[in-house]
């Protein structure tokens, strides 16, 4: 399972609790989750940008049988969302059964536990998906 050190969860944490990102001044692509360098163009010049809170689905897919640190929330799906701005993020879908996805569907980000860390059971939270 995939663990972020605790400085690096503190420097993403305000991108984490909205849905904030960087577009880039050269080309105007955006971002989520920010980034140092343009993926499009290559520039450093970015600036900070907040994306509208909604979404239409994609694509996903259902995990039942999950790894370490997310038996819990099995089961539990794994969507491709596009953002309003156009962007697109791999995020998890949060209370909505799987029998009742619709390609485009529209969704929106809430704010959910992502997994307990250790034995001292620090919970970590961020953007999930949802109908409103
Ligand atoms: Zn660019």
């Amino acid at each position: 399972m995939y663990k972020s050190s605790s400085p690096k969860i503190w420097r993403k944490l305000k991108s984490r609790y909205r849905l904030l990102g960087n577009k880039c001044r050269i080309c105007n692509k955006k971002h989520y989750p920010p980034v140092q360098i343009c993926r499009k163009c290559g520039s450093q010049d970015l600036e900070q940008y907040t994306f509208k809170p909604s979404a239409k689905l994609i694509s996903w897919s259902t995990v039942h049988a999950a790894p370490e640190g997310f038996e819990e929330f099995v089961p539990y799906t794994i969507a491709i969302v596009e953002l309003e701005d156009g962007e697109r993020m791999t995020t998890q879908l949060a209370d909505i059964n799987e029998n009742k996805l619709v390609h485009g569907m529209k969704l929106f980000p809430t704010f959910r536990k992502y997994y307990e860390h250790g034995r001292e059971g620090i919970i970590h939270y961020g953007i999930k998906f949802t109908q409103k």
